[in-house]
Parts: C-alpha cells; sequence; structure tokens
C-alpha cells in the first residue's frame, strides 16, 4: 500500500537553499534535488499564508476556497475578522482521503482550526489554533499525548532574543511530537508543516545581510535544523512512501513599506475624517498611558503592563483607523496583507457612495494609476498587476473577495495605516510592528518550494509547478480519483513515465460543493490572541478591528 509524507516548511524558498545546498551546508536538501523531482512552485495571489495553505489543501482557487486574507470583512459592515479553518468553504484532501477510508494525519498546518473530525485519521491544528486544547486537536485525547512532550502551537515573543530561542525549542518540540504521532498513529497520508522559518526569516532577515549581528545566522542554522530534520525523515523513509517537501511561498528582504489607503487618500479615493480631532484624541490616550507606565512600579511590574500597552495600543489605533475614514466621501479602501482593494459600493456596503453602474470604470481607473505607482527613488513600479477579482478567482465565494487584487513587487511590504504620523505613502525605514523591540525585515515571495522523492518520482527539474497542484498529485499517488472540481493538475512531469504508464490518472465529477466547514468562531479572547499573534508578525497593521 503506497503513502505519502508531506514536510511543509513555511516560507521556504530556494533562494536561499540553493546557494547553501551547494556549499554542503544542506546535505539532504541536495540529496532530494539530485535524486527527486523538484521545482519553484506557484503561491496564490496574494502569497499570504491563510490563502496559500488553503490552496495546497483543496487544489482549489481562492475563489473556490473563499479565503482572500488572513482577515474577512463582516458583510455589509466596515468590521473585519480573523478567518480560521471553520472559514475555509470547500473540503480539504484530508476529508477527501476519509471519506474514500484511509488514514489521514495533519499536523501543525495553518488553516485547520477547529480540526476536522475524521473518522479515520488525526488533525492537531496550527496557527490559527488559540493553543493546544481539548478543541483543537482530533480525536481530543490526542491533547494529552502532545501535553506530555510539552507541545506548543506558535509562541509569540517581543524581542529577538527571546524569538530567536524559540524557534529552535519550538522546533524540537514540534518535531519530537511528530515522531511520536508518525509512531503511534496510522496513516497513509501524513502532513506536518514547521512554521519557524517563515517567523525566523520575517524577522531576522537583515541581521542575515549584516555581517556583524549576533543573530545573523538564526535563519541559516534553522534551515540547518529543517535539513537534518529531513535527513532523519530520508532514513526512516520505506520503499511504499513517497515524500513530498514543499512551501506556501517563498522569502525575500524587505526593501520598502508601501501605504496604499495613504494611496487611495492623496488620489481622492479615501476621504478621511477631520485630522485634529482624532489625532488630539489619540495623543491624548497615548499621553495617559505613557504615564501610567512612567510611574514607579517594581520592574516586572512594568515589563507586564508594557505588553498589556502594546495590545491596547493596537487597539486604540485600530479604532482610529475605522474612525478616521469618512464612510459617507469614500469611494475605495484597502484591508489585507497586499491591500486589496474594496469598492465602497452602493447598494452592497453600509454606507456606500458608488453607484453600480460606475463600479467597473472605478476598478478600471484605479488600477491603471496602480500601475503608475513608483517607488520615487528608483523609479520603478511597485505594483505589477492589477486584477479585477474575477479574472484571477473562480468559483462561488468570488464576490467575498476584494474588487481589485493586487500583484506586487514583492520586496515592498504593503501598510494600511492611513494617519497617525504615517503620512508618507512610501517608507523608508520597515516600521515597528506594535511596540516590539523588533521590525519586520524579510516578507514574502510568489514562489516556494516542492520536493518530490520516492519510487514514482521522476528526478530532475519540474517547471511551472503551482501550490494547487499539490493535492491533486497527492491524491493520484494514493489511488484516489482527483475531483474534476480542483483547479490544480497531477504533476505529471514529477512522475516516472513508468510508473505514469502504470497508474493513469483518473478524475472523479462532482457537483460544485458549498460545503463549509465547521464554522466555530473564535469567542473574544481567543481572537484576541489570534491577533496578537499576526500582530507580532506583522500580519496585521493598524486595521480596522472591531
Ligand atoms: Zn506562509
Amino acid at each position: 500500500m503506497s503513502r505519502v509524507l508531506v514536510i511543509g516548511l513555511d516560507a521556504v524558498t530556494f533562494d536561499l537553499i540553493q546557494p547553501w545546498a551547494s556549499e554542503g551546508l544542506l546535505p539532504n536538501f541536495r540529496r532530494l534535488m539530485t535524486n527527486g523531482a523538484w521545482g519553484r512552485l506557484e503561491s496564490t495571489i496574494p502569497p499570504v499564508t491563510a490563502v496559500a495553505w488553503n490552496a495546497f489543501a483543496t487544489g482549489k482557487n481562492p475563489g473556490k476556497c473563499g479565503v482572500f486574507d488572513f482577515v474577512r470583512r463582516e458583510a455589509g459592515g466596515y468590521g473585519i475578522r480573523v478567518v480560521n479553518g471553520g472559514s475555509r468553504k470547500t473540503k480539504p484532501f484530508w476529508r477527501l482521503l476519509d471519506h474514500h477510508g484511509l488514514c489521514a494525519g495533519v499536523i501543525n498546518m495553518p488553516m485547520t482550526y477547529p480540526p476536522d473530525h475524521l473518522e479515520h485519521g488525526f488533525i492537531v491544528s496550527g496557527f490559527d489554533a488559540p493553543g493546544l486544547t481539548c478543541d483543537s486537536v482530533y480525536p481530543p485525547h490526542l491533547k494529552e499525548l502532545l501535553e506530555q512532550y510539552a507541545y506548543v502551537v506558535h509562541p509569540t515573543h517581543t524581542n529577538l532574543e527571546d524569538w530567536r530561542k524559540s524557534l529552535f525549542e519550538v522546533f524540537e518540540v514540534q518535531a519530537r511530537a511528530f515522531w511520536e504521532l508518525d509512531r503511534s498513529q496510522p496513516w497513509d497520508c501524513l502532513t506536518m508543516v514547521f512554521m519557524q522559518l517563515d517567523i525566523a526569516q520575517h524577522l531576522f532577515w537583515h541581521e542575515m545581510e549584516t555581517g556583524d549581528s549576533p543573530w545573523g545566522d538564526v535563519i541559516k542554522q534553522l534551515y540547518r535544523r529543517a535539513d537534518a530534520f529531513l535527513g532523519k525523515v530520508l532514513s526512516t523513509l520505506d520503499s511504499d512512501t513517497t515524500l513530498m517537501v514543499v512551501s506556501d511561498h517563498g522569502a525575500g528582504p524587505l526593501k520598502k513599506a508601501v501605504s496604499i489607503n495613504r494611496w487611495l487618500l492623496q488620489e481622492g479615493y479615501l476621504v478621511p475624517r477631520r485630522q485634529g480631532v482624532l489625532k488630539r484624541a489619540f495623543n491624548e490616550t497615548l499621553r495617559k498611558a505613557l504615564t501610567l507606565l512612567n510611574m514607579h512600579f517594581a520592574k516586572c511590574i512594568k515589563k507586564r503592563l508594557k505588553r498589556s500597552f502594546a495590545g491596547f495600543r493596537g487597539e486604540v489605533e485600530s479604532y482610529l483607523v475605522t474612525a478616521q475614514i469618512d464612510w459617507t466621501k469614500t469611494k475605495a479602501f484597502a484591508l489585507g496583507e497586499y491591500g486589496g482593494i474594496y469598492i465602497n459600493l452602493r447598494g452592497r456596503e453600509d454606507q456606500g457612495t458608488v453607484p453600480p453602474k460606475e463600479y467597473d470604470l472605478l476598478r478600471e481607473k484605479i488600477a491603471a494609476q496602480l500601475l503608475n505607482l513608483r517607488d520615487p527613488d528608483t523609479d520603478k513600479a511597485v505594483i505589477q498587476q492589477v486584477y479585477r477579482r474575477e479574472k484571477i478567482y473562480s468559483g462561488a465565494y468570488v464576490e467575498e473577495a476584494p474588487d481589485l487584487i493586487l500583484d506586487w513587487d514583492y520586496a515592498y511590504d504593503c501598510r494600511e495605516r492611513v494617519g497617525t504620523g504615517h503620512q508618507d505613502i512610501f517608507e523608508n525605514e520597515a516600521t515597528y510592528i506594535a511596540f516590539a523591540d523588533y521590525k519586520k525585515t524579510g516578507v514574502h515571495r510568489r514562489h516556494g518550494i516542492f520536493l518530490m522523492y520516492g519510487s514514482p518520482a521522476r528526478p530532475g527539474y519540474v517547471e511551472g509547478a503551482r501550490l494547487m497542484d499539490i493535492a491533486p498529485t497527492l491524491l493520484h499517488l494514493l489511488g484516489i480519483p482527483v475531483p474534476d472540481d480542483m483547479d490544480g493538475h497531477v504533476l505529471s512531469d514529477a512522475l516516472e513515465p513508468d510508473w505514469l504508464a502504470q497508474h493513469p490518472i483518473t478524475y472523479q465529477a462532482v457537483k460544485p460543493d458549498a460545503d463549509a466547514g465547521l464554522a466555530l468562531g473564535y469567542d473574544k479572547n481567543e481572537e484576541a490572541q489570534i491577533k496578537e499573534r499576526l500582530r507580532a508578525l506583522g500580519y496585521l497593521d493598524s486595521i480596522a478591528m472591531r
């Protein structure tokens, strides 16, 4: 019986693997590239973790998954919510496998909370789980097993040294949990995701590039740790198991931050409320909080206060951003990690201003202007393409997407803030995240990695592989017909022609499924916790939160 093991390394890139592998620092990545199929893996637009892992899980585009960012808009209003696995509107591959009687195990994958109640397999929810609870694993008794390994879902820290320590520690804890689950649970398909490389690249990219930093080799050491893990995987791999290593997107240095909302303001599409009033309110609130901090508290209490103050400031700022926009005069606003643009459409939005007959024209106009948004220092375009949502997405949930999707030069990082002191569209210095003692200096790129090793794999480079292709490929490797509503294709170039001849690809006709996941939202505390987690990685700027 054939089995598939998927190791997900969030944000891992060949841009770092290739040079380090040729220096001999990553012998197991090198072994996989020499003896297996491999290639750059195209992520989603935008290459946001929440969107990308859903494409991996379903083999479908965001229009069918119904997830377009880490946040989603509340229908009709201007409030936003954080998404989780329950927001996904279509079946992930582990539910298809379960349906066919196969055991699927999924460990630490983002967008798996709440966990699906599988009949045969098991799930340990990832990044979107508030923590290790009976509700974040399925079956629930796995919680006790994981507690024995001091399992951690996703810690958050406020300085680089704490982050460094924790990245290595959590990698060890999660790897140990992986080996225990691998040993103790039956599986036909097992997926394990490590997030540490993504976090490290967000926080330590600049440190890596400046030679004298004490944290200069954190990223490299973590790649080496992942390589050693792959070495152990390879040494225990039996001949019936195919190994896939994937990342949901790549990573690279952050050049500059760009505020699309500031740009919309400058072009007259977004109208702020009177600044003076808001600025006074903001300064007054900050002054009060600072006075509180400067009172004579014991050091540890001060530290604790400072921490809660960070959250407090975030809330204040978020409130002010919502409050800052005069919706009755605003035609468009940006939201999400890559500034998806929503038209303030009459009849759709609470206080919509744009008549439906002007909708298309306005989209065209904004798109054309955005393509002309240039970095004043280099005169280079910042946005490579602006897509009408229906141009790149298809499916039942396209209408929940932003009206315009921006495809960036991803060295630029999108900022959503409108005002509160940051008046420039471009910011040279990556701004501090939520008063933490570090900056975000690395950001995502459109291409992740794909490696496949085992008897069905044809060694060599594979051109044009996409993240959406992984799910159908994995189903085919396990002998399951590919549902014909998947957008991805079996990566036949990655497979041995002889194997493929013996195992022709089969398809299953399915009705477009309107199959909502377990729609379990967060309670208020949980949502606050997830927001803080996202903010610590610079994923949430000062966006409108309610
Ligand atoms: Zn990611």
